[in-house]
């Protein structure tokens, strides 16, 4: 038992205590320095303590603090409001605002199902998303995932949805298959699917437009989503794009799905949307699906105590100002290219260095027994939570991943660095990552 009365995700080891921030560095109690190589889990968007951040949160608590959204609105989050729809996807109209990614998760799938009764389509109930993905903890969100680990002794509890393939090119694309012709199998696949469970029943259709939590940042090939939207529209079909770790510029562009010249139906945000100063999350959503609800019930029959909370706001609004104002999404395609670039110079030849990839900053490395084979290690190794430990040792937070997924062993590091990472700061975590990853292999 851990000694503390914080309830930790590990009941048996308590973690070093975090003290202070500055930039893309944090410190603990012992006076160790960490290079937040993963912005926590790519949360960390503007680096840790941001004076102008701060400021607009101290400014927004003298002012008011919190007002429920069953009696006001503020103007802090009609301001934060107008300025994401203004830079989100055509067609975009209103911002719901949520308190974190399970929670958006939840809203938008309980917002495709509203639409489909408001829209005379109460027979569509069926979710599809896709194995190897994560979209939250909560009962709805974890029935969405397709992490079976995740899933296994919450499965008496979770709502029945069909998993489809996801678009994982490194494992995935046959040998001697075009890109193209793994998009066409792929979007059969989806295609039977629907047709399986009846065209008409199917609801919506959630997927990450590059995966996070479950493969380390794994975008998909081009003309997937293309063909996926395609798919969904002769359907009838939502397509709820999860950007909760992938988007608000961690990936180069504000939305990852811009990078694919699609528009989903509903777009889910959070992490990077507060950048960790305030718990905040959000449901991006079309003019149709609000209007429907307008025009039916006059409602969204959902809500939380926190929606909209002022000061959650008033962060948010900072750290996108502040992004704008400052150019980081040209920023971080460039550091982005710097990562990888560093990547593959220190790990591309890297006997045990399956791939990289990724797009921003939000990359990607893949470990393998067997470059050649793609053989992963045995999970017994945990070899990801070695390379996490060894990491820490090193003064790097990096977020690895791994065991067995769905049948199938990985051990994947996501990296996610704050959008102000300097380049020496880049040469340093590729430093200690490549050390950590040396470190975890040799210990086995
Ligand atoms: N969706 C995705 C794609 C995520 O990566 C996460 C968190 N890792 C979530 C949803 C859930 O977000 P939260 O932890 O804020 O509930």
């Amino acid at each position: 038992m851990t000694d503390t009365r914080v309830f930790h995700r590990s009941l048996r080891h308590t973690p070093s205590t975090a003290v202070r921030g500055d930039g893309v560095w944090l410190f603990d109690s012992n006076g160790r320095a960490y290079l937040d190589g993963s912005g926590g889990a790519a949360v960390s968007c503007l680096g840790h303590n941001h004076p102008e951040v701060r400021a607009a949160m101290h400014a927004q608590i003298d002012a008011l603090a919190y007002a429920h959204t069953g009696f006001f609105t503020t103007e802090v989050a009609e301001r934060l409001a107008e300025r994401l729809v203004a830079e989100a996807p055509a067609g975009t109209s209103h911002a719901y605002f949520v308190s974190g990614g399970s929670e958006a998760i939840e809203a938008a799938l309980k917002m495709a199902r509203q639409y489909a009764v408001e829209t005379g389509q109460p027979q569509r109930q069926y979710l599809v998303a896709r194995r190897q993905s994560y979209h939250g903890n909560t009962l709805g969100a974890l029935a969405v995932g397709g992490n079976a680990w995740r899933r296994a002794q919450f499965a008496p509890l979770l709502v029945d949805v069909t998993h489809v393939s996801p678009c994982y090119e490194y494992r995935d694309r046959h040998e001697g298959e075009s890109v193209a012709q793994y998009v066409d199998r792929l979007g059969q696949e989806l295609e039977d699917t629907f047709q399986r469970l009846g065209s008409d029943k199917v609801l919506a259709f959630v997927a990450e437009p590059v995966v996070g939590a479950t493969l380390g940042a794994v975008p998909a090939v081009q003309g997937y989503f293309r063909r996926m939207r395609e798919i969904c529209d002769r359907h009838g079909v939502l397509l709820i794009a999860d950007e909760v770790m992938c988007g608000m510029g961690r990936s180069g562009t504000r939305y990852a799905i811009e990078q694919e010249g699609i528009t989903p139906d509903l777009i889910t945000i959070a992490k990077g949307l507060g950048g960790g100063y305030q718990p905040i999350g959000a449901v991006m959503a079309q003019g149709h699906i609000v209007d429907a609800m307008a025009r039916g019930s006059g409602f969204f029959q959902h809500g939380h105590t926190y929606l909209g909370h002022a000061t959650a706001c008033a962060a948010a609004l900072a750290v996108q100002e502040i992004i704008a104002r400052d150019d980081l999404l040209a920023r971080v395609r460039r550091q982005g290219e710097g990562l990888m670039a560093r990547l593959q110079a220190r790990l591309g030849e890297h006997p045990n260095v399956g791939d990289l990839r990724g797009r921003g900053l939000f990359q990607g490395v893949e470990l393998v027994a067997d470059r050649a084979t793609r053989a992963p290690f045995d999970p017994a190794r945990q070899l990801h939570a070695r390379v996490k430990r060894a990491a820490m040792a090193r003064g790097l937070m990096c977020y690895p991943m791994g065991g067995t997924i769905d049948g199938r062993q990985g051990d994947h590091i996501l990296l996610a660095p704050p959008f102000i990472i300097s380049d020496d700061e880049l040469d340093q975590l590729v430093d200690r990552l490549a050390g950590a990853i040396d470190d975890a292999l040799q210990a086995q």
